[in-house]
């Protein structure tokens, strides 16, 4: 352990990137794997309760570094927002998603929906066009969609992202609003958003036993969300005791290492497909 741990230091070169490796190589380096297809797109399943074959997913965008090792997402997403990177970066990540949901199909593995992030700032006056042309290049079922956006951009009341959703809407794509509860949502506005699922943010499943304050935030949320008609994701789903609160709240969906983490696409059909 020693070992790897002397390697992995050495692999990371953290004088070297927290000093002369700034901001603008990491840049740099963010560049050249978009040209390099460096990224990877990982998986996680989402389970409706009491069933044991998956029906959702969600992708997870993931960059192998050559010479830092994995990249956090939390790390290189906002550099390539900042970078306006993301725009690129982000059209790929949907097309290789929708590409690995076909993928499946014609090997028999079949999935309701494939979720995917989307970046506030991806969302432009082009967008909702951008996503409607890979669709129609893939011949891909616009229902079959789901795009996470988070709850502040949905509550910004822009117009322009306001328009890109409700057109993508209208096609058939649905939305869910990630990290629900983090932000500052009226209760009364979400009933006027274009948005069918809420995922409850893992930092309220943590501490989810009976009678914590996280508990009554989970249960008023998927009270909200049942009344309103919007399924409800909880995320994070780590042991057992999680799982059984959250099936007493009627939470519709979980997911969570308890259950499934991120696989690449053929790790997710050789665990997942059983038609084979
Ligand atoms: P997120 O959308 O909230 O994704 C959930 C994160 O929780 C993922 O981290 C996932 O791997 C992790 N996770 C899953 N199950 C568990 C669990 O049981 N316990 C804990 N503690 N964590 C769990 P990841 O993959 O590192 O992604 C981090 C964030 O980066 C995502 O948070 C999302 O905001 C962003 N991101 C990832 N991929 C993309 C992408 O393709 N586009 C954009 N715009 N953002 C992305
Ligand atoms: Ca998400
Ligand atoms: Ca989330
Ligand atoms: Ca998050």
């Amino acid at each position: 352990a020693k070992e790897l741990g002397r390697n992995r230091s050495w692999m990371y070169q953290p004088e070297l990137s927290r000093n002369m490796h700034s901001r603008m190589s990491l840049e740099k380096d963010l560049r050249d794997a978009l040209v390099q297809n460096d990224f990877r797109l990982v998986y996680q399943p989402q389970f409706r309760q009491n069933e044991s074959n998956p029906l959702r997913v969600e992708t997870l965008l993931r960059w192998p570094h050559p010479l830092r090792g994995l990249i956090s997402p939390h790390e290189f997403i906002p550099l390539a927002e900042t970078s306006g990177l993301i725009m690129e970066l982000g059209l790929w990540v949907l097309r290789s998603a929708c590409e690995q949901f076909l993928a499946w199909r014609d090997q028999g593995l079949t999935l309701e929906k494939i979720a995917v992030n989307v970046s506030a700032i991806q969302i432009n006056g082009s967008f909702a066009e951008s996503v409607a042309k890979i669709l129609d290049d893939l011949n891909f079922n616009p229902q079959w969609l789901e795009l996470e956006v988070t709850e502040s951009l949905m509550m910004s009341g822009i117009t322009e992202v306001t328009q890109q959703i409700h057109l993508l809407r209208n096609m058939g794509v649905e939305f869910s609003i990630d990290d629900f509860g983090t932000g500052y949502s009226s209760l009364s506005k979400i009933k006027s958003m274009p948005v069918s699922v809420l995922k409850i943010d893992q930092s309220f499943v943590r501490d989810i036993s009976d009678e914590s304050s996280d508990y009554e935030i989970a249960r008023a949320i998927i009270m909200m969300a049942k009344s309103l008609g919007l399924s409800v994701v909880a995320e994070g789903v780590e042991n057992q005791i999680q799982e059984d609160t959250l099936h007493r709240l009627g939470c519709d969906w979980l997911q969570g290492y308890f259950y499934g983490n991120p696989l690449s696409g053929e790790e997710f059909l050789t665990k997942y497909n059983t038609n084979q």
